[in-house]
């Protein structure tokens, strides 16, 4: 599921405070935050779900493709999740 434009500012805030700028992988700096989601099953339907209650943000580098996973929780987004979806 896509992060709305809040969560996704939201989340480049928060990991500029956290100071996570460069790839762990390639040390690039560049962030796909467009493409930035929140994964909740990471299995398939009926398996048991890895993220179990929680879900993750999922941050992918724009240059090695390295794939970061952050608790939604404590980034704090899911209270953002209605914020400029109209519900
Ligand atoms: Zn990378």
């Amino acid at each position: 599921m896509p992060l709305s434009d809040a969560q996704r500012q939201h989340l480049e805030k928060w990991m500029r405070s956290k100071a996570i700028i460069q790839c762990p992988a390639c040390g690039d700096a560049q962030r796909q935050f467009a493409e930035a989601s929140y994964v909740r099953a990471l299995l398939e339907q009926g398996e048991p779900d890895l993220a179990e209650d929680k879900g993750v943000v999922k941050v992918s580098c724009g240059n090695c493709g390295h794939v970061l996973l952050f608790d939604a929780d404590t980034l704090g987004i899911r209270g953002l999740w209605a914020e400029g979806r109209g519900f």
